[in-house]
C-alpha cells in the first residue's frame, strides 16, 4: 500500500503550516498559515491583501521601479515598454477612474480585449479599486459574451471599439451594465465611438494617481472569475479571492524557476485562468519582465518573440506544442533560442512525444504540470529540480495533498488508475461556482475536492494523466484513457492530433475509436487506416489500441486549446453538441 502522507507532505519547511481542513465549509474559512511562510509580500497596512499591490505596487516601493515589467508587441509591429513604476502610476490612475465611476467592492467588471498593454492596466486598476475582473477571450461572439456577463450581473465593461461593434446587439440585454469603456488603441479605429461610450485614454487624461488608495481589500475579497473553459460542458463561473495571489507567485517560483531577471513569455489569453495566473500575477509578483505578445499563434511568430526578447522562461501549452512540432525543425534552426532555459506546459495531458522533441530540438526538457480553473494555480508540477518523466505531470507543490481514489473516495496504492483528488485549503482554491452552489458541493467528497479528472500515480510519487473523468472508456471491463491511445497515435509520423473515445458498443460496452488529423503531404487511404491500427497495436496493449480510426479535417477544440472529445462523441453518435460557446472556429 502506497503512503500517500509522503506525497503530499509539505517539505520540512512548511511543516505544521499546512491546515487539515475536513470538509468544504471549513475550506471557506479562513487559514493564513501562508502568511508566515512567504514574508516576501508585503500585505496592506492593517492586514489587509490585494494581489495588485502585491503584483506591482510592491516592487516600487521596495525600490525597483525603474525595472521593466512589460513589454508590449503588438500585431503590427509596435513596441511598448513599462516599468513597475509606470504600472503602478497608470493601474492607479485608472483605479481612480473606476472610483469615479462609483464603482463598489465585489462589483463584476468585464474586459472583453484584445492583449493590449491597456487591458493589463485596466484590470489592475480595477482590482485595486476592489473590483472583480471577469476576462474574455476576444474571439467570442455576441452570446458567449451575454451568458457570461449576464451570469455574473456585470456592472461595467472595458473593451475596444472593433469588438464592441460585434456585440453591440447583446449589449443593452445586459441588464446590470451601467458602462462601457472603450479603448481606441493608437486610434486603430476610425469612426467616432457610440453614444454612451467612455473613451478610456479622456478618462484617463483627466484622472489623476495622486491620493489614489487602494481599496481596503482583504485576503478573502473576490478579485477574479474565470469561466472555465468548456471542455466538458458548459463553462462554469469560477470566483477566486485577492489570497490567490500567494500560491501564484509561490508556483511561479518553484515551478516555472521565476527569478528577478527573468525575461518570462506566457502564450496563453487572459480570457483563460492561465492568462491572469500565470499572464499576470505570477511573473509580476515575482518581478520579472513579462512580454505581451497580441498576435496569435505561428512558429516563428512564438520564436520570433523567443528570439528578439531573448526570453528565458516559456510558458505554454500541448496544442502549441504539437502545431510546433508539426512546422518542424526549420523555424528553430533559423531563430536564435538560446536565451530560453526553461519550458513548462499545461492545460491539457503533454504527450510523451512532445517532450521528447522539444529535448532534442530546444535542448531541454518540456515541464508540464497541472491545475485548473477551479485550483487558480498549479497543483502538481515537473520541478526544474526533480528528472522529468515524459508523459507524467510531476508531483504536488508542497502543502498540497493529492491523491487517487476509489469509488468510495479512500486513497488507491499505487500504480493503478482512480478519481484525482486534493485536499482543499489551499490559497488560490476556488470560493464559488457564481451562482450554483449546488455544483461546487457536488465536488468534495469525504474531505477531498474532487478535480473531475483521472489519474494514476506511482511508486515514486509522480501523477500520471489518464483523461477526464468523461472520457475514460470502459471497454470489455477495462478503463482505458483517452490519453494513452492518443500519444501512441501521435508517435506515428502522418499523425498530427488524435481525439479518442468510447463508443457505445453492446457487447464490450464500449470500443476505443480514434479520430486524427494527419501531417502535411500524408493522405488519408484505407493503407495508411491499416498501417495506424497495426502501429498503435505495437504500441498498446490488447484491448487497449483502437479498434476503429477514422480521419477529421479539424480537431475540434476550444478556444483555449482543448480537443473536445465530448464533440467528438456527439458527432459521432449523432447526438446534440451541447454548449458549443467555447469551440474554437474552424
Ligand atoms: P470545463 O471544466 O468547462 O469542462 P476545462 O476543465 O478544460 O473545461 P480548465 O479549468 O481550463 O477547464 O482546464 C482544466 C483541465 O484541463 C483539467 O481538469 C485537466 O482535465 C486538463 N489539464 C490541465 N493541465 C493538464 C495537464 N498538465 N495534464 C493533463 N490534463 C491537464
Ligand atoms: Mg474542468
Amino acid at each position: 500500500m502506497m503512503d500517500y502522507e509522503v506525497i503530499g507532505k509539505p517539505s520540512a519547511q512548511y511543516e505544521g503550516l499546512t491546515p487539515n481542513l475536513s470538509d468544504y465549509e471549513s475550506a471557506r474559512e479562513g487559514f493564513d498559515w501562508y502568511r508566515d511562510a512567504f514574508p516576501e509580500l508585503d500585505w496592506l497596512p492593517g492586514g489587509g491583501l490585494n494581489n495588485a499591490y502585491e503584483a506591482i505596487d510592491r516592487h516600487v516601493h521596495h525600490g525597483y521601479g525603474d525595472k521593466s515589467a512589460m513589454i508590449w508587441a503588438g500585431k503590427n509591429g509596435e513596441e511598448e515598454t513599462y516599468t513597475y513604476a509606470e504600472m503602478k502610476e497608470l493601474s492607479d490612475r485608472f483605479g481612480s477612474v473606476m472610483n469615479g465611476l462609483g464603482i463598489q467592492r465585489g462589483d463584476r467588471v468585464f474586459i472583453f480585449m484584445d492583449r493590449l498593454p491597456e487591458l493589463y492596466v485596466a484590470a489592475l486598476g480595477v482590482l485595486k479599486a476592489g473590483g472583480v475582473i471577469g476576462p474574455l477571450f476576444s474571439a467570442f461572439g455576441p452570446d458567449p459574451v451575454l451568458d457570461r456577463m449576464q451570469d455574473a450581473g456585470a456592472r461595467f465593461l472595458i473593451t475596444t471599439p472593433e469588438l464592441r461593434n460585434k456585440i453591440e446587439s447583446i449589449l443593452s440585454k445586459v441588464e446590470t451594465l451601467e458602462k462601457v469603456i472603450v479603448v481606441n488603441k493608437g486610434g486603430r479605429y476610425r469612426e467616432p465611438l457610440a453614444k454612451g461610450d467612455l473613451d478610456y485614454y479622456e478618462l484617463m487624461s483627466v484622472a489623476s494617481s495622486e491620493g489614489f488608495q487602494i481599496a481596503g481589500t482583504g485576503q478573502y475579497d473576490y478579485s477574479i472569475m474565470h469561466y472555465t473553459s468548456g471542455s466538458t460542458g458548459k463553462p462554469k463561473g469560477v470566483l477566486h479571492r485577492h489570497q490567490a495571489v500567494v500560491q501564484q507567485y509561490m508556483t511561479g517560483k518553484w515551478c516555472l524557476d521565476l527569478n528577478f531577471d527573468d525575461v518570462y513569455f506566457c502564450t496563453a489569453d487572459p480570457g483563460w485562468v492561465t492568462g491572469t495566473s500565470y499572464g499576470m500575477m505570477a511573473p509580476w509578483t515575482n518581478g520579472v519582465t513579462n512580454v505581451i505578445y497580441e498576435g496569435g499563434f505561428g512558429a516563428n511568430a512564438y520564436y520570433d518573440v523567443i528570439d528578439r526578447y531573448k526570453v528565458t522562461v516559456w510558458y505554454t501549452a500541448p496544442t502549441a506544442i504539437r502545431l510546433l512540432m508539426r512546422a518542424g525543425a526549420g523555424p528553430v534552426a533559423s531563430h536564435d533560442l538560446s536565451s530560453l532555459r526553461f519550458i513548462a506546459s499545461v492545460g491539457e495531458p503533454l504527450n510523451p512525444e512532445a517532450v521528447v522533441w522539444g529535448n532534442e530540438h530546444y535542448k531541454m526538457p518540456i515541464h508540464d504540470n497541472w491545475w485548473q480553473t477551479e485550483t487558480g494555480a498549479i497543483m502538481c508540477s515537473n520541478y526544474a529540480s526533480m528528472e522529468v518523466r515524459a508523459g507524467s505531470m510531476g508531483r504536488p507543490i508542497p502543502g498540497v495533498e493529492m491523491a487517487v481514489l476509489d469509488e468510495d473516495y479512500n486513497p488507491k496504492p499505487a500504480g493503478e488508475a482512480g478519481i484525482l483528488a486534493l485536499r482543499p485549503g489551499w490559497p488560490s482554491m476556488m470560493h464559488a461556482y457564481w451562482g450554483q452552489d449546488e455544483m461546487y458541493s457536488s465536488r468534495f467528497r469525504k474531505g477531498w475536492y474532487i478535480t473531475g479528472d483521472q489519474a494514476s500515480l506511482d511508486e515514486d510519487g509522480y501523477f500520471w494523466f489518464q483523461g477526464r473523468a468523461d472520457d475514460v472508456i470502459n471497454t470489455a471491463g477495462h478503463l482505458v484513457g483517452p490519453f494513452e491511445v492518443e500519444s501512441a497515435l501521435i508517435e506515428h509520423p502522418a499523425v498530427a492530433e488524435a481525439g479518442v473515445i468510447g463508443k457505445p458498443d453492446p457487447i464490450a460496452m464500449e470500443v476505443v475509436k480514434a479520430f486524427v488529423t494527419l501531417n502535411p503531404d500524408y493522405e488519408w487511404s484505407t493503407a495508411l487506416r491499416r498501417e495506424l491500427m497495426q502501429f498503435s497495436r505495437q504500441k498498446l496493449a490488447a484491448g487497449v489500441a483502437p479498434r476503429e480510426i477514422d480521419v477529421v479535417d479539424v480537431m475540434p477544440k476550444t478556444r483555449s486549446g482543448k480537443i473536445m472529445r465530448r464533440l467528438l462523441k456527439a458527432r459521432e453518435l449523432g447526438l446534440p453538441e451541447g454548449d458549443t460557446s467555447t469551440l474554437e472556429d474552424d
